[in-house]
């Protein structure tokens, strides 16, 4: 189980927690006062929150499902157990009991809302989108501003390319947020425009993609793929000098994104007049960033392309002292080597440099805590857990979930 869903099944938690209260008030308003709290004040109950804490959920679920059978009032529990057999993967049961528990007498609007919650979110964990939306969507009409029916409607929407439906939830969401949180909305407005944008662009619509990319700058200047795109419709329109504006208007708000434009600005220069402009531009990035080694990569490619290996080989050690871990610096350095005859001093200074600047040589991660250590340990110094080391290796995104598990 990831952070991730820890903090799931935390955050649920704590929505039952108030959900709880809320329902206190309304027992007591009604005049029936209900013990609950027999529930909470059992040990089940409490040691139920600690294995929860320590991320221990087998026992957690244990527990806590001890606990809820001293009272069929404490909704919350129940809430929780589900979330956790979510989290376990365990989707059909987490369905049971939250329809279950949409079953129970006299459920608040708010309980009701929030029952729906942990439901949309087993059905979309269990990849059923229609049901997950429609319980998203009815928990909007119980409660409409409830943001985890907002934020989870939003990821739906995404995840179907439904980019239109996105912005306008981001948008209500931006409309209850707090000032520092704002930013953040205009980010994700900015990149939903910037898809909107490529839609168009495929439907052969330039005005209106060149339209939604403007947008997406207005929203947040720093939308680099909105920079790209432009300028790529310029190119293919022959107005190159517009082109590399708008990819020299990237480098300058976005520098650390500079790199993505390197390419562009090699093939378009020379076609604006300025054939050796690209070094000096990559020249300037070094200057300003000393420890650019994009820059100094792209810049070595160029070299090494105009018969000047040596100098390209020089400008490689610089990247790698500033990105040791860098695979497409290693490989551009052997490149290099190769094509200067793999000359011994050469090839001495680079493995002199790799053994000192390369921290992780053979690297291994605790899975309980994800230090760090660069051979394999058998008791974390972080985390003080025996055995928990493995070599860690880079896998495809689509492999994390087993690998998490
Ligand atoms: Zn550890």
């Amino acid at each position: 189980m990831g952070d991730y869903a820890l903090l799931a099944a935390l955050v649920a938690l704590l929505v039952g927690l108030t959900v709880g209260k809320a329902w206190e008030r309304y027992k007591l308003r009604d005049g029936r006062w209900i013990d609950r709290r027999k529930a909470r004040e059992s040990p089940h109950y409490i040691l139920g929150l600690n294995f929860l804490v320590s991320n221990q959920i087998d026992l957690a679920i244990e527990e806590l499902t001890r606990a809820a059978r001293l009272t069929t009032e404490a909704l919350e529990i129940d809430m929780v157990l589900g979330n956790l057999y979510r989290e376990k993967g365990q989707v059909g049961r987490a369905i049971n009991i939250h329809q279950g528990l949409l079953q129970r007498p006299k459920l608040t609007k708010l309980e009701n809302a929030y029952v729906l919650l942990c439901l949309g979110l087993d059905f979309r964990r269990g990849g059923f989108v229609d049901r997950a939306l429609e319980a998203f969507t009815e928990v909007l009409r119980l409660d409409p501003r409830n943001r985890y029916a907002l934020v989870n409607l939003e990821k739906l929407h995404e995840e179907q390319h439904q980019w239109l439906e996105a912005y306008h939830i981001r948008q209500e969401l931006a409309k209850g947020s707090e000032p520092e949180e704002q930013p953040r909305n205009q980010q994700i407005l900015a990149f939903l425009e910037t898809q909107l944008g490529e839609v168009a662009r495929k439907q052969g619509d330039a005005p209106a993609a060149r339209a939604k990319f403007e947008s997406a700058i207005d929203l947040d200047p720093k939308t680099a793929p909105a920079y790209l795109s432009l300028g790529d419709m310029k190119l293919a329109d022959g107005q190159v000098e517009q082109a590399i504006a708008n990819w020299e208007r990237l480098i300058e708000v976005s520098p650390e994104r500079a790199y993505l434009a390197f390419d562009r600005l090699e093939a378009a220069y020379p076609r604006s007049g300025r054939p050796d402009h690209f070094p000096d531009l990559c020249r300037q990035i070094i200057q300003a960033k000393p420890n650019d080694w994009r820059a100094r990569l792209a810049l070595a490619r160029y070299l090494a392309g105009r018969a000047d290996p040596a100098g390209a080989f020089e400008l490689l050690l610089e990247a790698l002292v500033s990105n040791p871990h860098g695979l497409s610096v290693h490989e551009e350095i052997w490149k290099t080597l190769l094509r200067l005859d793999l000359e011994r001093t050469l090839v001495e200074r680079y493995m002199d440099l790799t053994g000192r600047s390369v921290f992780y040589l053979d690297p291994h991660v605790c899975l309980r805590c994800r230090y760090r250590s660069t051979e394999l340990l058998w008791q974390c110094p972080q985390c003080h857990e025996w055995n928990t080391f493995v070599e860690e290796r880079i896998t495809p995104a689509k492999d994390t979930e087993e690998t998490q598990n």
